[in-house]
């Protein structure tokens, strides 16, 4: 430790040194810039119904047993018997009972200190990063979901693409990687282009881990949308991925919860690097830098994962689902070249007429009122390519198909 104010001192004042990684991140334009076109063209068209398929984010209500759990929980707060401060850091262990209930009905048997409680997976994703060497390799995707490599250039890390293609359905595996890896992100289903991992290929995935001593982040915040009982819905049902994989997992997409924050981060006592048990470190961490989620968000998230919780979710999955296989058999009725959709709530296609993502983009909302979004904001791979996405109502999804059929 040492104490160098003074040192730091010097004629005009301190300076503070920034974090210069920061200037290495491409804005990310990719959101607002797509707000600011579908504002502009709302105010040039009035009277047109603008119709949203390119959000990320779910529309439909929680499931009635969650709201009524939270409510409870709320009403527990306001009574001195039953108030709670601060809660255990690592999650209260009936929503983990809850969660290693939920994996064990996929098979997948988890100890309950196994399972940690957090805000999401999108801050585990970022955090975890913390509890590894800078100099690591990185490994990701393209496309997929942005906050993975924006996370790590934060870092300064060295990040490395594999890269989805037509060829490979999306889905690159390891043989495409030419330097040594050492952190590699699976996210399956993927955002965005909705494709699914099978079981021969994540078991690829985990025997090349084990094989190079690197760890895979697995991001399951889709899971709950495969219905092909065949593929996997967790990293942990491939044998060995105990000992080199953790799986982010939310509650975000499966229960609505985007706004309520949820999530889970899973790792073994058997994931060890250096000695050091990964799930040590990961408890040391955020209990210095995380004091939980709230009591009354824990109840909720416990509520979903009952029977009648899951149901409810069901449900809300069924409506998404039905709105995927609508687009995707528009696109197959159109021509057009997709994947995703079966097990996914993303349509992943290629732009018709070789457009590239924005051009199509602007054509969808000057000619349909439609809104999706650009692959190209996904990765240099996402050029040419283009998201819709199932979170809308039934009758939406309906309408802006029948438009992009007259169009196109
Ligand atoms: N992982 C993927 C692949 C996502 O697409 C998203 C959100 O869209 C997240 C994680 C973030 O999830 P959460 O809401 O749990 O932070």
């Amino acid at each position: 430790m040492c104490d160098n104010r003074r040192d730091e001192k010097i004629i005009g004042g301190f300076i503070v040194k920034i974090n210069k990684h920061f200037l290495d991140l491409q804005d990310s334009y990719l959101f607002s810039t797509i707000a600011k076109k579908a504002a502009a063209h709302v105010e040039a068209n009035p009277d047109a119904q603008v119709l949203r398929l390119g959000i990320g984010d779910v529309t439909r209500p929680l499931p009635q047993v969650a709201v009524d759990a939270m409510k409870a929980a709320v009403d527990e707060m306001g009574v001195a018997a039953t108030f709670r401060g601060y809660g255990p850091e690592q999650g209260y262990p009936f929503l983990r009972e809850a969660i290693k209930a939920y994996y064990a009905a996929k098979g997948v048997d988890l100890a309950a200190d196994e399972i940690y409680v957090g805000d999401g997976a999108k801050s585990d994703i970022g955090n975890i990063l913390e509890l590894f060497d800078k100099d690591n390799n990185i490994i990701i995707p393209d496309p997929v979901y942005p906050a993975y490599l924006d996370a790590n250039i934060m870092a300064g890390r060295k990040v490395f693409y594999i890269n989805g293609d037509e060829g490979n359905g999306f889905l690159p595996m390891p043989d495409a990687i030419a330097v040594k890896p050492d952190i590699i992100y699976i996210c399956s289903p993927n955002n965005p282009t909705g494709s699914v991992y099978n079981r021969g290929q994540l078991k690829v995935w985990v025997d090349f881990a084990l094989e190079h001593g690197a760890i895979i982040l697995f991001d399951s915040a889709y899971e709950c949308f495969i219905s092909d009982k065949t593929l996997p819905t967790s990293i942990f049902e491939i044998e060995g991925a105990d000992k080199c994989a953790v799986e982010i997992g939310t509650l975000s997409k499966m229960a609505g919860f985007t706004g309520v924050r949820c999530g889970f981060t899973i790792i073994s006592h058997n994931l060890q690097f250096d000695g050091q048990s990964i799930g040590k470190m990961w408890m040391r961490r955020q209990a210095t830098k995380f004091n939980g989620i709230s009591y009354i968000v824990q109840k909720g998230a416990e509520a979903v994962l009952t029977p009648e919780g899951l149901a409810g979710c069901g449900e809300n999955i069924a409506v998404y689902m039905d709105n995927a296989k609508t687009i995707a058999k528009t696109m197959a009725e159109l021509g057009i070249w997709h994947v995703g959709g079966d097990n996914a709530p993303y349509i992943w296609l290629k732009c018709p007429n070789g457009l590239s993502s924005w051009d199509f983009f602007d054509k969808l909302l000057a000619e349909a009122h439609v809104v999706g979004t650009p692959g190209a904001g996904f990765g240099v791979k996402g050029e040419g390519y283009f998201r819709l996405s199932a979170f809308n109502s039934k009758e939406n999804v309906a309408e802006a198909m029948r438009r992009l059929k007259n169009i196109l």
